[in-house]
């Protein structure tokens, strides 16, 4: 029998989600995906009327608080009880300083911070909204958990839904991934499905599939994947003591993340945690770019683009996010716009070099700011963080691609390190060593 004393269970605030367009509220005690009234993207509804102070982020020893980078975070996320939560103690991630960054991007007298979110558990943020996602398809009981993916989303689900113990079924756009990325997926289980066509043809036919059998829908338009996301904002925050940066830059595909950001900086300023915001600087690949096109209209005029770019992981021709994505940019005064190839895999290469390493799509951070820094939008002084959003090891191809090959104009890459093929003599050896010491 329970004493008096003892404390009353915590009640859990309503798990539901509001559509962004028409302001239906749904209960999400099953599968959400779209609004049910009117097709609109859903958010999931957080508990706005607390007040909350860094101290609420201090982590009992022991605690899934201290375990998981984005369950520290569990009054900013929705109500999922602790014996349901799937993690694998994502995020923690590290925020790194390196001049050479700075100096990089042309900010002199500024600060350029990598947060990188190739530290989590299968190597990019995707973790952080899988672990979300899969969560609360194992609280609602889900038999199944799908996703059509061009890699590091599959490779999420994968794990978490391993953890689970829940079936995980991945659509992938025949030819369209890198092999770590499928290598991943297939190791940890789940049943792979090389579809014909490109990622939207995958994505539409797994639509398909939702509408006749019971799946639990894990593409990012999925609510509760931003949710997992929104703590790489927290995170980045309380790495500075909640002093807010001037820019937090990264890149841009689908752009699930940009939405994120966007509602993660507005909720922790409705709760008291920030007075201001930073701006975001989303950044997308220069063939991938319909994003920044539409910034560029003042968001007057949107198309649709044929994607085409070394960066796979935001090689996307018509984001799903947009809308959430365009409102996180009018929030804080935020900028889009594009960078080439070649720029994007220079600092791939340089944030490779210095030791970090990264996948190039996660390079869009510093080559976006670089140029923004350049034409002024950006002032030298700021102080930036970008968000890396993958491990190196995630795409070895695009490296070997750069080091040992010339780009189109018959160039030498600015900073390709080939390997020396020596005979087996001491000589030869101690030259490549005189080399290498004095240049
Ligand atoms: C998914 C992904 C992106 C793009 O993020 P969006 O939320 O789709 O804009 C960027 N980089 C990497 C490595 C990714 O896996
Ligand atoms: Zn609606």
């Amino acid at each position: 029998m329970a004493s008096l004393a003892s404390p009353s269970p915590r009640i859990p605030a309503a798990l539901t989600v509001t559509c962004m367009d028409c302001g239906a509220v749904h209960g999400a005690e099953h599968a959400v995906s779209i609004c049910l009234a009117c097709g609109g993207l859903l958010d999931a509804n957080i508990d706005l009327c607390q007040r909350l102070t860094p101290a609420d982020f201090v982590a009992e020893r022991g605690s899934i608080e201290a375990q998981s980078g984005v369950w520290r975070f569990r009054k900013l996320l929705p109500p999922i009880s602790v014996d349901r939560i799937v993690t694998r103690h994502e995020g923690n991630n590290p925020l790194f300083h390196d001049q050479r960054l700075a100096d990089y991007a042309g900010l002199s007298g500024g600060q350029f911070a990598i947060k990188h979110e190739g530290h989590n558990p299968t190597g990019s943020f995707k973790d952080r909204g899988m672990t979300v996602a899969v969560s609360h398809a194992n609280t609602i009981g889900a038999r199944v958990i799908a996703c059509a993916s061009t890699g590091n989303t599959s490779a999420a689900l994968g794990s978490y839904a391993a953890s689970a113990g829940i079936p995980a079924l991945v659509l992938i756009p025949e030819g369209k991934i890198s092999a770590s990325k499928l290598s991943q997926t297939i190791a940890y289980g789940a049943t792979v499905v090389h579809v014909e066509g490109d990622f939207d043809v995958a994505l539409k036919l797994l639509r398909e599939l939702i509408g006749s059998f019971d799946v639990y829908l894990a593409n990012s338009v999925n609510p509760f994947r931003p949710e997992g996301q929104k703590t790489i904002v927290f995170e980045i925050l309380d790495d500075l003591e909640w002093q807010v940066p001037d820019v937090i830059a990264l890149p841009g595909g689908n752009l699930g993340n940009t939405a994120a950001f966007g509602k993660a900086l507005s909720e922790a300023y409705q709760v008291g945690l920030i007075s201001k915001l930073p701006q975001l600087v989303t950044v997308q690949a220069a063939g991938a770019a319909p994003f920044a096109a539409y910034y560029e209209s003042g968001f007057d005029q949107y198309e649709p683009v044929q994607a085409e770019t070394i960066a796979t992981a935001i090689k996307i021709g018509d984001p799903a996010s947009l809308a959430r994505a365009r409102r996180s940019i009018e929030l804080t005064g935020g900028i889009v716009t594009s960078v080439p190839d070649d720029d994007l895999l220079d600092a791939k290469a340089l944030i490779d070099r210095i030791g970090i390493g990264c996948e190039p799509a996660s390079a869009a951070s510093l080559a976006g700011v670089r140029k923004l820094v350049a034409s002024g939008e950006i002032a030298p002084d700021a102080t930036v963080v970008g968000v890396v959003t993958a491990s190196i090891l995630k795409d070895t191809d695009a490296i070997v691609g750069y080091h040992l090959h010339d780009d189109d104009a018959g160039q030498r890459r600015e900073f390709a390190n080939r390997p020396i093929s020596i005979p087996a003599t001491l000589d030869a050896l101690k030259k490549v060593l005189d080399d290498a010491v004095h240049g």
